[in-house]
């Protein structure tokens, strides 16, 4: 399988290539440049989640990998649970978030991490990447302690709750954390500078580990197919994914073009709602971005967008049939992370808020999952205030809350930014 640059198709590489180059030329995003459809999809299901996601990314990256590197990539990656829980009727949890950052983001990090630790030579590494609050923590995590390779995480500041910068800016060695003051639509400015610096890039080795590296949307596909083998043969659920960059909708997409089965994919987005205003007026107009509860999806330029589109375009999924997207407020996300809890299921606020984006479209005879990208606990504060009484931490999130947050801070100046990258 070779991935093509979607800005500049010429640019046509392999896998490893598309890993290691993170963003193409003109900062143009690598995408699958074709899509051959999984074959006997039955069996596949029967498998379990490691043995399958073998498969599937087999399937996704070709003999660009050998097979025994890419099975132990996804052995190490995927070390953890994907869970299924039953919430009401015809509703289901996929639970994403039982990887060691708590989020979703595991998967793709950790995929990711151990790709580039595979494909590595001896030149120095530099993963630069953005977070709105998840990523930082899954790829700080997945790239701790790995030798030669130097992890830059930026983000918001003041912009994360406690807990989330409590696990990515407490570890020290080869991650360092910068504090950007202003938004994530910055941040993720300033890592897209970088890639067009040349001479910079070359200089550290700059990788980005943000959603749109090719190996994290892959990752991802993989607990599309688990959320479909856990329910009854037969069923073609409706998907609800709290969406900021677009990049887990993308995958669950790329998912439906492989031949899973499944009815139609909800995106949900707050109050930053680029998406579905374009879903409904055909006019691309992005607004300044708003903070809201649910600020891992703070995001009003999402960067996956354009590998949604190349879905319909070049692969010619019927996106009108598949697609609706929706935006929800805080008010609405905190009455749902109410009757969540009233009927027994502690969601966190993005969680919640795919929820009432899919209850609110789902048919009687449709059978939906919403996918719990994040632990409830990591938004310890919304929570809390939400439902009126504590939330215990789990144990990975107790063990870092009294740790020193390590920290730099800087204003949102490429500038700035270049000399302290150069330096490190
Ligand atoms: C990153 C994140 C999202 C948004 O995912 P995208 O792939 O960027 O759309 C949603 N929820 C949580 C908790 C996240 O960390």
């Amino acid at each position: 399988m070779q991935f093509i640059n979607i800005s500049h198709p010429e640019q046509n590489v392999t896998f490893p290539r598309a890993v290691i180059t993170g963003l193409g030329k003109g900062q143009g995003l690598f995408f699958p440049e074709h899509i051959a459809p999984l074959d006997n999809i039955p069996a596949l299901l029967e498998l379990d989640f490691v043995d399958r996601s073998k498969i599937i990314l087999q399937h996704l990256v070709g003999d660009a990998m050998p097979t025994r590197v890419l099975q132990k990539c996804v052995e190490e990656a995927f070390n953890f649970p994907v869970k299924l829980a039953p919430v009401s009727g015809h509703v289901f949890a996929l639970e994403l978030f039982h990887g060691p950052s708590l989020a979703f983001k595991d998967f793709g990090a950790r995929f990711m991490a151990q790709c580039l630790a595979s494909f590595r030579s001896d030149q120095r590494t530099t993963i630069l990447t953005a977070t709105s609050g998840d990523t930082g923590a899954a790829v700080a995590l997945a790239f701790y302690n790995q030798p030669g390779i130097d992890v830059v995480v930026l983000y918001p500041k003041g912009k994360v709750t406690p807990l989330q910068e409590k696990l990515f800016c407490t570890l020290g060695g080869n991650i360092k954390t910068i504090a950007i003051e202003d938004d994530f639509d910055a941040c993720q400015q300033l890592v897209k500078q970088s890639f067009d610096d040349q001479q910079l890039v070359a200089s550290i080795g700059l990788n980005s580990a943000n959603s749109i590296n090719v190996a994290r949307l892959l990752a991802q596909v993989c607990y599309y197919f688990e959320a479909v083998a856990s329910l009854p043969r037969g069923t073609e659920p409706v998907f609800s994914v709290p969406s900021g960059n677009f990049g887990n909708v993308t995958a669950g997409l790329l998912a439906r073009a492989l031949g899973l089965p499944m009815k139609r994919m909800v995106a949900a987005t707050n109050r930053n709602d680029t998406v579905p205003r374009f879903f409904e007026s055909g006019k691309w107009e992005p607004r300044p971005t708003v903070a809201t509860l649910t600020n891992a999806m703070d995001i009003s330029l999402p960067n996956n967008f354009p590998r949604v589109l190349e879905l319909e375009q070049r692969h010619g999924l019927p996106l009108q049939d598949l697609l609706t997207s929706f935006s929800i407020n805080d008010d609405e996300t905190k009455e749902a992370v109410r009757a969540l809890d009233a009927e027994s299921y502690l969601a966190d606020p993005h969680s919640a808020l795919a929820w009432k984006a899919l209850t609110d479209s789902l048919e009687e005879n449709e059978t939906g999952v919403f996918l719990c990208t994040a632990h409830p606990a990591k938004f310890r504060e919304t929570i809390e205030e939400t439902l009126e009484r504590p939330v215990t931490l789990p144990e990975a999130l107790e063990k870092v809350s009294g740790k020193e947050v390590l920290s730099i801070e800087m204003p949102a100046d490429f500038e700035l930014l270049r000399d302290y990258l150069l330096k490190e």
